[in-house]
């Protein structure tokens, strides 16, 4: 068990808080403030504490320069608004101007964009030491860079005394460990999304401990082939059919592949399609068919946990999106632990509008796909050891 911000004695000490406030932003406005709402509690909680707050993160990738459309201004602004306090921001993360500007208890200093150095993401210890200098303790609550072992997310933990999990990095642990180590049983595992490539490490690592993986999205395309059966023009990755003929053997009776497909001659909203259990040449497959979905859902339904990671189709356009709406509602049910990751998955529970069902929507898509892969994360790896 890793040490959490709760062990920590905050009062009047400063603290430095990892965050993620990679939003989104288009002409200068941050278009989606969710991940600032995700770090309220772990900001909340340092104030409370009596804590002076140092709050620092990426935002995009401006290669190591300044670059004011990448600057963190804007979510200072947007976190003081929510807050109703001041936000102070500061124009760099390290140097003698940030270090004037320590923040006493009760106040918040973000700093600018850390991946303005190309030290962050290079681990640089020189600009680690900087950066930790800046405080007394160490919290890191962006579980979507634990994934990356950069200055701010492992260096600087060198030369702090304690490192701590925040609120949101804390949550997120629990609910993955939850599903991985000694799940509830019986355990499902729910896999779509465009490629087989980018999921063989979650594949071979949840096949060791889940009773069910259910395979769906292009992925299938690729079992399917590798099985013999036609599947016209689907997306497909040739030079991965091996690789799925030997994941099958490993998973066997484990691994369920969709039984119909709905198809469609082109990938377009409102294409006319049909279902059909052996796609026909010139067709592809867009999306599961409903005989998939029904065993899908009696699979889910008798389960205790499930983790769902992308989606059963093309589900941006319907029709095509029905497979995945149908499996985020049986996903959603009562009774079942259940853990969405990656984008697209928690964009289907949030359309089918079950998102309060589902017992944790995991922030971080990459670093919850390494989790799953089973390999521990540097971020995470870093944090001081509860006594
Ligand atoms: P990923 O990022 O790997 O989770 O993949 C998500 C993408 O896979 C989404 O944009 C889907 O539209 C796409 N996708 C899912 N199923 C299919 C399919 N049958 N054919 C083409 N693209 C698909």
């Amino acid at each position: 068990m890793k040490l959490s911000i709760r062990d920590l004695d905050l009062k009047g000490r400063t603290v430095f808080i990892r965050v993620d406030f990679n939003v989104p932003m288009a002409a200068g406005e941050i278009t989606s403030d969710k991940r600032i709402r995700a770090s309220l509690p772990t900001i909340r909680y340092a104030l409370e504490q009596g804590a002076g707050v140092i709050l620092a993160s990426h935002l995009g990738r401006p290669k190591g320069k300044p670059n004011p459309e990448m600057s963190l201004k804007p979510a200072a602004v947007r976190l003081s608004d929510i807050l109703m306090r001041p936000v102070k921001m500061a124009s760099d993360c390290i140097g003698p101007e940030v270090e004037a500007m320590k923040p006493k208890p009760g106040e918040i200093l973000l700093l600018e964009n850390l991946r303005f150095h190309t030290e962050e993401e290079k681990n640089d210890p020189e600009f680690s030491r900087k950066l930790a200098a800046l405080a007394d303790v160490y919290v890191n609550d962006a579980f979507g860079s634990a994934h990356r072992a950069h200055a701010s997310t492992v260096g600087m933990i060198r030369c702090m005394g304690q490192a701590a999990a925040g609120l949101l990095m804390d949550k997120e642990l629990e609910y993955l460990s939850k599903v991985t180590q000694n799940p509830p049983r019986p355990s499902v595992a729910i896999l779509g999304g465009a490629k087989v490539s980018d999921k063989i490490e979650v594949i071979r690592n949840l096949m060791k401990f889940v009773d069910r993986l259910l395979i769906g999205g292009a992925m299938a395309y690729t079992f399917l082939k590798a099985k013999g059966e036609p599947v016209g023009k689907s997306l497909l990755e040739e030079e991965k059919l091996e690789l799925a003929t030997s994941l099958m053997e490993q998973a066997g009776d484990k691994l369920m592949l969709p039984v119909d497909h709905v198809v469609a001659s082109e990938l377009k909203e409102d294409a006319a399609c049909t279902t059909v259990t052996r796609i026909p040449d010139g067709m592809m497959g867009l999306d599961i068919g409903e005989q998939a979905v029904a065993r899908y859902a009696s699979v889910i339904a008798a389960a205790r946990s499930v983790i769902w990671n992308g989606p059963m189709g093309v589900f941006e356009k319907p029709p095509f999106d029905k497979g995945t709406v149908a499996i985020a509602r049986a996903v959603a049910q009562p009774g079942i632990l259940s853990v969405v990751g990656g984008g697209d998955s928690e964009k289907a529970v949030k359309s089918a509008g079950v998102a309060d069902k589902i017992s944790h929507i995991s922030t971080g898509g990459g670093a919850s796909l390494e989790f799953l892969s089973g390999i521990e994360l540097p971020g995470v790896a870093a944090l001081t050891e509860k006594a």
